[in-house]
């Protein structure tokens, strides 16, 4: 079948788009997949990176989900070892919020609601003596330590999407969705190429509206239903500091707002703090972090740690917008994060299935649940499958981590532990790939700092979709907190150049 008429139509690159596209070509459905500007570009590469069961979540009665949640950790690690890692979290008991019985009475639940098999459970900690208790102030004398897991997410994304275009989805970034047509069977889309301005039609017997924030705009725009109104907009932001202890634990605190943050041990150097919750009614691209949250971050995590973290210690913030579905909640931190679907048809019955809502933790039980939809309106086709299938660079197992690294480091011995430590963590086995039968540094080609090679690019440009210095900088990888103004210039006239 050509491109220009497929079963699925899916409108968005992020995680959910990507994990129907894979999910439903791998079933034997041709699919076209538009994204209107880079992979993950969207709130999937704007989250705390957790692929958790979501403990808060309990206080909210929302059992399915957590339950999903917690069964799909292990899962999700399995099919891509190399950008899922077991993490470890510490929360320290503090007098004055939620009794220890709570906390462990939540945490109970959270070991035996299912599905952990691999991660240690939860255990107390001693924070007056250890290294563990170290870095927080004298008031927390005891805490709780449990797993759960932490994700690249716009890796994540990535390769739902090149295991989709490998399968022989197409996979169409700088592509914007701008009308959506209703024909006898199906679905006229009309597509704009973001960087010339032309247009083209695809034909296609369903459409995902996966456009995140957007949903609505698409339902509003393109198919010219003005009183679509079905997500709540929730800001949520990050701040980087330089990183704020030695251990490779993450701290959760509690607020006396009922919120909680973390404190996430971030790229090798750095610490992650978030998230805010707050109403968001702006345009999602232009969502960026307020001078008060940057404060309310700060002043949530100096209340534990015993060196207060500093607006001017910030290196690096992030604010992303979480399309939750509109539950009605009077607080944002207590609207629904579980996801909800609805098919509208067309007049002459032509299917649509919007997704509002979801976790990146759940995006893969979310794509099964959008493929009984599809099977129900265009008929089914294969089996379903991805549950045990791996992720592009992800063939190895998940407890071997070290072991699959040592093998990259004696085949590349010239290469800095730190740059092989983080080739494996992006791309698994694929590294390999990237660095071919490279003898020496030399062999890799040109330099852009921070360990990132010609030959990187070459593959990220290639294999990828990166087509400038921001995809490259801080979706494919972190490097952006590395590179200086002048490389980053360097790395633009090289991508230019090559493109
Ligand atoms: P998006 O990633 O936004 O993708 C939608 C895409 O559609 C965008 O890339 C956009 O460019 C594209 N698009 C829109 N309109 C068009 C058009 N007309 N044509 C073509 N393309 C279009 N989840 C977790 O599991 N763990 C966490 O730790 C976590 N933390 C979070 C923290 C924050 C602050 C936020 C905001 C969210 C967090 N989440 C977390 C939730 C998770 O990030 C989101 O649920 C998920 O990323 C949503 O993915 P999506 O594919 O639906 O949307």
């Amino acid at each position: 079948m050509s491109d220009d008429k497929v079963d699925i139509f899916v409108i968005g690159g992020g995680i959910n788009g990507c994990g129907i596209a894979r999910d439903a070509v791998g079933r034997g459905y041709s699919v076209f997949l538009a994204e209107m500007n880079d992979l993950a570009s969207g709130t999937s590469s704007w989250s705390t990176k957790l692929i958790h069961g979501g403990l808060r979540y309990l206080e909210f009665y929302e059992f399915r989900l957590v339950r999903e949640a917690l069964m799909e950790r292990e899962v999700l690690w399995a099919m891509a070892p190399h950008i899922i890692r077991p993490l470890r979290f510490i929360l320290p008991h503090h007098k004055g919020l939620r009794p220890a019985w709570l906390l462990r009475l939540g945490l109970f639940l959270y070991d035996h609601l299912g599905g952990r098999k691999l991660l240690p459970p939860t255990k107390t900690v001693d924070l007056k003596n250890g290294s563990l208790g170290e870095p927080l102030n004298g008031d927390f004398a005891k805490g709780f330590e449990y797993s759960d897991c932490w994700v690249d997410d716009a890796r994540l994304v990535v390769l739902n999407a090149r295991d989709a275009a490998e399968k022989g989805a197409t996979i169409a970034t700088r592509t914007k969705v701008e009308r959506l047509e209703e024909l006898e069977d199906g679905w006229q889309v009309t597509i704009v190429d973001q960087n010339s301005g032309a247009k083209k039609s695809i034909e296609a017997r369903l459409v995902v509206n996966a456009a995140g924030p957007w949903v609505d705009s698409i339902l509003r725009g393109p198919l010219g239903k003005n009183d679509a109104r079905n997500v709540r907009l929730v800001q949520g932001s990050h701040i980087v500091v330089p990183r704020l202890y030695d251990h490779d634990r993450c701290f959760i605190f509690q607020n006396s707002d009922g919120r909680i943050i973390f404190t996430i041990p971030y790229q090798g150097d750095f610490t992650l703090i978030g998230t805010t919750d707050q109403d968001y009614k702006g345009d999602p691209a232009e969502v960026a972090i307020t001078s008060d949250e940057i404060s309310y971050l700060c002043a949530a995590a100096s209340e534990y740690f015993n060196t207060p973290v500093e607006k001017e210690s910030v290196v690096w913030t992030y604010s992303g917008v979480r399309p939750l579905y509109d539950d009605g909640a009077d607080a944002a931190h207590e609207a629904t994060r579980d996801y909800v679907l609805k098919t509208f048809n067309g007049e002459k019955g032509a299917p649509l299935i919007n997704i509002f809502g979801g976790k990146i933790t759940t995006y893969r039980r979310l794509a099964l649940s959008v493929l009984e939809k599809i099977e129900t309106a265009i008929g089914a086709k294969g089996a379903t499958w991805t549950e045990r299938a791996t992720l592009p660079g992800g063939g190895f197992v998940e407890l071997e981590f070290d072991q699959e690294l040592r093998k990259l480091q004696s085949a590349y011995p010239f290469l800095h532990d730190k740059v092989a430590y983080r080739l494996f963590h992006a791309y698994g086995l694929d590294a390999f790939k990237i660095l071919g039968d490279a003898k020496s540094e030399e062999d890799l080609g040109r330099k852009f700092g921070g360990g990132l090679s010609e030959a990187e690019v070459r593959w990220l440009m290639q294999e990828e979709w990166a087509r400038n210095p921001q995809d490259v900088l801080w979706r494919r990888s972190k490097l952006g907190l590395r590179l200086s103004q002048e490389q980053v210039d360097s790395l633009s006239a090289y991508i230019q150049a090559a493109s």
